[in-house]
């Protein structure tokens, strides 16, 4: 298996070089250049299996140059409960009438992100070895608030890396901000910019597209690479749990084997889904992708319309990890929907760049519509979620799991669409405190964040993750606060040169 780029289908590499380069230089994603098949008997098979071997199923159809033993180091390590805290890794809840809660949250650091990031450093490090790469990687990653915590303890003190994390300094929650702020590890660095997700995201990628940038670090034996979902190693550790997810339903009775299903997703890079639909793609029966988001809502206006636009007002909402107007992983499925058309894609994604706007072909919107839903719904919409189906099924979501319910509920109203379906639950309720209290509650609370989660505990009687209660006796490591524009420069002090 080859990795071609989104912006030059004539790039051609391995997933080991896929996966240390993370973007490709022309500033395209690499994607697979097929989907390889899983038939219904292996879906089934991966059933019986546990996670970690699920994983290694999965990952020998697309790291093929990689080895059975090279794979199950990576999957071994990352996959056991010495990093989860659930036997099953995710979790499956069956809560709801023909609705299932995939809890992707039982990882360290309380999100969907643990799922790839705690493997992706041994992908990393294996990738390194196989192509001879000796040089230091440097990790730069641009986070809405979860993805920079779960790859610095994916990465902290990993031989021959380093690590530096950017977020926007008013966009993440209290305890993702204390969460990065108090990061263990000697090869970790974390950097508060004013600006938003996007201004972060995009500094980095023009870090990394940089002529300049990248001479330096040849010149001192550095490489950089991505642990944004941008990077494949990202993106096929996520294909994983659909298919697990789906085996899973039919171990237990839930489906027949063949039968579709419905999957959620609470969207903001497109990371997430464009997991499922490659899932989907591969083999696992599904009938509709729902994208769902908050009101940063460019991917419903998207799916519904055709056109990309991201000249809008951007809105700091109670599920930050969605609030994206540049949903990077959309490129990939265009790509693959437009018949893997580089150079439509450069047009396209040129435009987004210099006007903010695009608009694709009849003929791919007609595609992106009859695989997706889009739905979105606003901050209080989001609470009074989390209230209802606490209420009546006392069950506690987090608020991005709660678009997901709550685009999920309009969309089986407008269509009487009962298929079963599976809601990606991608955060920890404890991670987003202070609006799941206001919202179990119905009103405000103005006690502190600790305070808060043991209010919680009281109220959903879900343990608190021992990586969140230890917080509150850690010491804050890193406070700088910088200037969008200073972005490349921090990064060049911190690597010395
Ligand atoms: C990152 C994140 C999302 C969005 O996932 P994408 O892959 O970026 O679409 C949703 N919910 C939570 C809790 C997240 O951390």
């Amino acid at each position: 298996m080859f990795y071609n780029s989104t912006r030059n289908s004539k790039v051609k590499v391995t997933s080991a070089e896929a996966i240390t380069q993370g973007i490709s230089v022309d500033g395209g994603l690499f994607v697979p250049e097929t989907i390889p098949e899983l038939s219904l008997d292996e879906i089934k098979a991966v059933g019986d299996m546990k996670y970690a071997d699920r994983a290694a199923y999965i990952f020998a159809k697309y790291l093929t140059d990689f080895t059975e033993a090279e794979i199950h180091h990576c999957t071994d390590n990352a996959y056991s409960t010495k990093n989860f805290e659930t036997e099953s890794i995710a979790e499956l809840a069956h809560l709801f009438d023909g609705t299932y809660m995939l809890e992707l949250w039982h990882g360290p650091t309380c999100a969907f992100k643990d799922m790839a990031l705690q493997i992706l450093p041994y992908f990393l490090t294996t990738s390194a070895k196989k192509i001879n790469l000796d040089k230091k990687i440097v990790i730069l990653v641009a986070t809405s608030g979860d993805t920079g915590k779960a790859a610095l303890e994916g990465f902290k003190d990993v031989e021959g890396t380093s690590i530096l994390v950017f977020y926007p300094e008013d966009g993440v929650s209290p305890m993702q901000k204390r969460q990065m702020k108090t990061q263990e590890g000697s090869n970790v660095g974390v950097c508060a910019i004013k600006g938003n997700f996007d201004d972060c995201q995009n500094g980095v990628k023009a870090i990394f597209t940089n002529e300049e940038v990248k001479q330096q670090l040849a010149d001192n034996g550095i490489v950089f690479s991505s642990a944004n979902s941008i990077n494949w190693g990202r993106l096929v550790p996520q294909v994983v749990y659909y298919v697990s997810a789906y085996a899973e339903l039919v171990k237990d009775g839930e489906i027949a084997l063949g039968d579709k299903i419905n999957i959620v997703v609470p969207t903001g890079n497109f990371g997430n889904i464009l997991a499922a639909y490659y899932a989907k793609h591969m083999g696992v029966p599904v009938n509709k992708l729902i994208c769902a988001s908050n009101v940063n809502n460019v991917l419903t206006d998207f799916i519904n319309t055709g056109v990309y636009d991201r000249n809008r007002k951007f809105y700091a909402t109670v599920s930050p990890s969605m609030d994206i107007l540049i949903s990077s992983n959309l490129e990939r499925l265009l790509y693959l929907l437009t018949g893997r058309d580089d150079a439509v894609i450069r047009e396209w994604f040129g435009k987004l760049a210099s006007e903010g706007k695009y608009e694709v072909s009849a003929d791919v919107k007609a595609k992106l519509q009859e695989e997706f839903c889009g739905g979105f719904c606003d901050d209080e919409q989001t609470k009074a979620t989390i209230h209802a189906i606490y209420e009546k099924y006392g069950y506690t979501c987090d608020t991005h799991t709660a678009v997901a319910v709550k685009v999920y509920n309009d969309y089986r109203e407008a269509t009487g669409d009962t298929t079963k379906t599976v809601i990606a639950s991608t955060a920890s309720p404890y991670k987003f405190s202070a609006a799941v209290l206001e919202a179990l509650e119905g009103k405000a609370s103005d006690i502190d964040e600790y305070a808060k989660v043991d209010r919680i505990a009281e109220l959903s009687k879900l343990d608190i993750p021992a990586a969140l209660a230890d917080l509150k006796n850690k010491p804050e490591r890193f406070s700088d606060v910088i200037d969008k524009a200073d972005q490349k420069d921090y990064v060049l002090k911190a690597l010395g040169l």
